[in-house]
């Protein structure tokens, strides 16, 4: 374990503190059906429209494992660089709630199916840490209860009843909240990726929940407290920042911090108590005797790891080694499709022109407009066209920005509009030329200037795109310039 960096101590009255923070994420796995059944896993539906009687506990019915989430848990486990478990058990964890029909979720406990793992987190600073993964288990949703439908009942939604989830533990290797967040990123990245799970945590398909101690730096872990549910990035920052600062305070006035659950209320921004060690379950848990243990061949996780696509890392060095910054690559990896956008952009084409473009004028307009790259106005063929008529020299790259614009709000070919609309530049010396002298007979100040500090060439410049309604070419005139003022 490396030192406690500096920058993420939190002074406190008496001192430096480290906070150490471990997650423990919930992602819902993506597939057509629930883990034991054969109901729909589709969002959205009316109240109890996706249940089965396996899914509603009714007496006799028994699980049958859905070998596609199976599947998707090994997937994960492959993108999270994790030790795969060839055999694994499904428990029964024993608890009652309402939504919970069965008295029990299946989950897996002491034998879960993927073990050890790693996630790198570069940082917006250019550092990168690594979290280490501790487990990742398969085990079914609970329903859900409305308790605002009627004055004096609370209703039950068994939609999301026997979903499966894959809870994703890491390490207690995050020392800020920003490295939490970072970590969640990456790690929705990678399950986006993937495709095992569509990462909206809008709709609840990835929760976080976020254990957080504080201790002096390098010295023994401090008590921790758990922080459930947290369903936004942002929040899991907020309160991370929020629940080390309460810690320290309670520590530093000499008390001690107590084990135990929290909630986090975005609203005000803190957390607070849900439940205190002494209320905390004993699940009894034991294997479920509907279920074998779930034993999987080598040569299966051979077949899953030979299908993966190119993941966010490997992307990242790729991208890299093309020519891009490490903050340029992040930015076009961090969802799949604006990565696939900018490779069909760069393709044949110079890999850093196309970024450019890609981050700053593509995704700064989608920003705009609040869309997604999917819902992009203009395609990467269109983009493409662009920058290769800046290439060949056909227009100047400030005329490539009012073609964006052009090709986005009206769409169609962008070679066509150039020569429809007399876009292309002139670099035509002799029309260059007459411009250029006409500029330097009435400014003999500045031609002044210019001689005396070669830098002042700017102005001409300028002076001559402003004549020539930017359709000169500005290295045409730079070079004309210079053999005019002797420069
Ligand atoms: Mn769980």
């Amino acid at each position: 374990m490396t030192a406690a960096r500096k920058s993420n101590l939190i002074k406190g009255a008496t001192g430096d503190w480290e906070v150490v923070v471990g997650m423990e994420v919930h992602a819902q796995v993506s597939s057509d059906a629930k883990l034991f059944s054969g109901a729909s896993t589709e969002f959205g539906g009316a109240p109890n429209d996706h249940v089965s009687l396996v899914d509603a506990a009714m007496p006799g019915m028994l699980p049958v494992i859905n070998a596609e989430c199976v599947r998707q848990a090994v997937r994960t486990g492959l993108g999270l660089q994790a030790q795969i478990n060839l055999k694994s058990v499904f428990d029964r964890k024993n608890y009652f709630y309402p939504d919970l029909p069965q008295g029990y979720q299946i989950s897996q406990y002491k034998q879960p199916v993927v073990g050890e793992g790693a996630v790198v987190v570069d940082l917006a600073n250019g550092e990168s840490v690594t979290v280490g993964i501790e487990r990742l288990h398969l085990e079914q949703d609970a329903g859900k209860l409305l308790h605002d439908q009627h004055p004096t009942y609370s209703y039950v939604d068994l939609n999301r009843s026997g979903v499966a989830l894959m809870e994703i533990v890491s390490k207690p290797d995050i020392r800020s909240s920003e490295q939490a967040k970072a970590y969640l990123a990456k790690l929705r990245s990678i399950l986006r990726y993937l495709g095992t799970c569509d990462g909206d945590m809008e709709k609840g398909s990835l929760r976080a929940d976020v254990n957080v101690s504080v201790r002096r730096p390098g010295g023994p872990l401090g008590t921790r407290c758990e922080i459930k549910n947290v369903n936004s990035i942002r929040f899991v920052g907020q309160a991370i920042e929020h629940e080390a600062r309460r810690q320290i305070e309670i520590i530093e006035d000499g008390g001690a911090i107590e084990q135990e659950t929290r909630l986090f209320d975005p609203d005000k921004g803190e957390t607070r108590s849900m439940r205190s060690k002494e209320e905390a379950h004993d699940y009894r848990y034991f294997p479920d005797p509907d279920l074998l243990p779930l034993e999987l061949t080598q040569a299966e996780v051979d077949a899953l790891k030979a299908e993966l696509p190119e993941l966010p890392d490997e992307k990242k060095a790729r991208f890299t080694a093309a020519g891009l910054s490490g903050y340029d690559a992040d930015v076009l990896i961090a969802e799949r499709a604006t990565a696939d956008f900018f490779e069909a952009v760069a393709k044949g084409r110079d890999a850093k022109g196309a970024a450019n473009w890609v981050i700053n004028d593509l995704l700064g307009r989608l920003n705009k407009e609040g869309i997604a790259i999917e819902q992009s106005r203009l395609s990467a063929e269109q983009l493409g066209a662009i920058l290769d008529l800046i290439k060949d020299g056909s227009i100047s790259g400030k005329i490539a920005k009012d073609l964006f614009e052009i090709v986005w709000i009206e769409g169609g070919d962008p070679r066509a509009i150039v020569e429809a609309r007399g876009m292309k530049q002139v670099t035509d010396t002799g029309a260059l030329e007459k411009l250029i002298d006409g500029i330097v007979a009435q400014n003999p100040d500045k031609v002044a200037d210019a001689k005396a500090n070669p830098k002042a060439i700017g102005w001409f410049v300028g002076q001559v795109m402003k004549a020539s309604a930017g359709k000169a070419n500005p290295q045409a005139v730079n070079e004309l310039l210079r053999a005019k003022l002797g420069l």
